[in-house]
């Protein structure tokens, strides 16, 4: 039979469920038709109103109400908080969890969210299951409290100073691995040119003054941050380029753009699957500074303009990027396009500096890496049960 691998999430942002899925996908590439795979939003899936709508206030507090984020997330990093949230949430959501458990029996649990750390070890633990649980951290390089639960089999990380922070927040170093940001196995497998994907993605080759660079503006999942003035603040200060654009699942703002009369060649686009073909055909990447675009950026070699960032999970993103001068940050939109204006004029050797810088930070294969490590753990798992149940049958004897 096949063994099952429940990952449990929610789609707090796109990262979670963009990793989840990513380890999912390198499982059932390494290893075909030997494994089930689960990916829950336990929050919305498996809870009760109003609890289930608790994540639908996540886009929000993440872009217009990000100041309450950022004291929610460092009241969280405080022990007492922790405790008493932990406490309500117990109470709240374990009975409909072990119902959930108990049916689904998983072989593995893989935890992609900092809510789902401490609690969701508990849930595993209290209906009996003897199955490894680990932690993937998807935040690049600030790591929460939230996410470090020592009991775990294993915690695996992006990056070194993300590596470093989870042994200051007391996880065994042996139970770290360092893997790098789990993203889809496409950004990988990428072997089409960038004319070959923009003449596929309907975007424009050249104009007469030669090549005409693509700008990709994109705010993860969500569509957030200043999307609609950095599109037109470029539109109107590099007049040379491109838009592509990728709204998210922010419907509004996709309205809004598709209602401009572009001065420049501009697509607008919502939520997108195909994102290693917008990246791969781009020149630039304008974004937040979420884990899941920075890394995947990084393997399509895009140099970055950070135009903002969540504060506290994406805070040290920004110094990542920065440190290692594969992009910039400017959260003006003026800024921005005249960093755009100035990059792409011909003869600029800034951007093929930074692609290469981020080049060096790639790390397409962190999603194998991964699931190499988690079918490890089972099968480890299944050998120490099978060593027990002989010495107890010999015992027996
Ligand atoms: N993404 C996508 N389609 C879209 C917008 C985003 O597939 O239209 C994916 C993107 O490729 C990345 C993830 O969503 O893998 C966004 O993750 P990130 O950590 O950058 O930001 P978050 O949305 O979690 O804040």
């Amino acid at each position: 039979m096949n063994k099952r691998i429940l990952f449990l999430m929610s789609d707090t942002g796109g990262g979670h469920r963009a990793s989840a899925n990513a380890i999912s996908q390198a499982l059932h590439h390494l290893y075909p038709d030997q494994y089930e795979t689960h990916i829950e939003d336990i929050w919305i899936d498996r809870t009760y109103w109003p609890i289930n709508r608790l994540p639908n206030a996540y886009p929000w507090l993440s872009d217009s109400g990000v100041r309450w984020w950022g004291l929610l997330w460092r009241a969280t990093g405080r022990r007492p908080v922790r405790f008493s949230l932990f406490t309500t949430a117990d109470l709240l959501v374990t009975r409909p969890m072990l119902r959930f458990l108990r049916a689904m029996r998983p072989d593995l649990v893989v935890s992609v969210h900092p809510g789902m750390n401490h609690m969701g070890l508990r849930w595993v633990r209290r209906c009996g299951l003897d199955v490894p649980f680990v932690t993937v951290v998807t935040d690049m390089v600030t790591v929460h409290p939230l996410w470090i639960c020592p009991k775990v089999t294993a915690c695996m990380v992006s990056t070194e100073p993300a590596r470093r922070q989870a042994l200051a927040l007391g996880m065994p170093a042996e139970k770290i691995r360092l893997f790098g940001q789990p993203v889809s196995l496409q950004f990988a497998q990428m072997d089409q040119s960038k004319a070959a994907l923009r003449q596929k993605l309907g975007l424009d080759m050249v104009d007469e003054a030669g090549e005409r660079p693509c700008v990709l503006i994109a705010g993860g999942g969500e569509g957030i941050g200043r999307i609609y003035d950095i599109a037109r603040a470029v539109a109107a200060r590099a007049p040379h380029a491109q838009l592509a654009i990728i709204a998210g699942r922010n419907a509004a703002l996709k309205a809004r753009l598709e209602a401009v009369d572009w001065e420049i060649p501009t697509r607008v686009n919502g939520f997108v699957d195909n994102m290693p073909e917008w990246m791969g055909a781009a020149d630039i990447l304008i974004s937040k500074a979420g884990p899941g675009m920075i890394s995947e950026a990084f393997i399509a070699g895009l140099p970055l303009i950070l135009s903002g960032y969540i504060p506290g999970q994406e805070t040290g993103n920004v110094h990542y990027v920065l440190d290692n001068k594969a992009g910039a940050y400017a959260a003006d939109p003026v800024e921005i396009a005249e960093r755009v204006n100035a990059w792409t004029r011909p003869g600029n050797s800034a951007l093929a500096e930074m692609m290469r810088n981020a080049e060096r930070l790639a790390r397409p294969n962190a999603s194998l890496d991964i699931a190499r490590e988690l079918r490890c753990l089972v099968e480890d798992r299944e050998e120490q049960r099978a060593h027990k149940g002989r010495r107890n049958t010999l015992r027996d004897f």
